[in-house]
């Protein structure tokens, strides 16, 4: 598993369906973690958290809409993006899935080339380095397709690792990332690596960032993390 690759929450009770789904969300890059109810995708939800989320309606136990209105309740979760997969095509249950915070909803039977190009569209938003766009920030500029980085137009030299911190940054600029989340979203959750390697790394973004010169863009916020800016 690469940290780089987005990873999806696929939630469908239908395992033929779950399969078609996985399968070709697999096929196109995606990290898939597949859940069969809404109770197993709470339990990975507590575990890791996914890039974006798909997520169907109707769900034995805990409802997807249930699902999803918790999601959006928790501060730690309420970013990720969330496509409501529904057999329901009436007008007011499309207001209802977005009314539980859904930020897209997909009719069933849908075409799965369509729900890839949804995924992309809120990965775009949501995670745009992990879709080969290019990020700037001040005169720092990142391309995360060619994994090439500029400050003030001169060409940066990083490490594997400290492209992904600097790429994660980039992506919310002002965020105060805990060591933690930076671990599990830079290094992956499958990794042990213990939280000081992340002051490790940063140090060395650090260096290279400013070895043009210029200021420290990464700032320290005591007792909590790291953040851009
Ligand atoms: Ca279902």
């Amino acid at each position: 598993m690469s940290a780089d690759q987005p990873h999806v929450l696929l939630v469908e009770d239908e395992a033929a369906q779950r399969e078609v789904l996985r399968y070709n969300l697999a096929a196109e890059g995606f990290e898939v973690t597949a859940a069969a109810d809404g109770d197993e995708a709470l339990l990975l939800l507590e575990e890791a958290a996914p890039d974006v989320v798909v997520l169907d309606w109707m769900l034995p136990g805990v409802s997807g809409i249930e699902v999803c209105r918790r999601l959006k309740a928790r501060s730690e979760t309420r970013a990720i993006p969330v496509i409501m997969l529904s057999a329901r095509s009436e007008e007011v249950d499309r207001v209802r899935g977005l009314e539980t915070g859904a930020d897209d909803y997909v009719v069933k039977p849908y075409s799965v080339i369509e729900l890839i190009a949804r995924v992309r569209a809120q990965l775009r938003r949501a995670r745009p380095s992990t879709v080969g766009q290019e990020l700037t920030y001040g005169d720092i500029r990142l391309d995360a397709e060619s994994h090439r980085v500029w400050r003030a137009g001169t060409p940066i030299r990083l490490g594997p690792t400290e492209f992904r911190l600097l790429a994660t940054f980039m992506e919310k600029p002002g965020r105060v990332w805990t060591r933690e989340h930076l671990l599990d979203r830079v290094w992956g959750r499958d990794i042990f690596v213990d939280t000081r390697t992340v002051d490790v790394h940063i140090g060395r973004l650090r260096k290279a960032l400013r070895a043009g010169g210029g200021d420290d863009p990464i700032r320290t916020v005591r007792g909590a993390g790291y953040a851009l800016g």
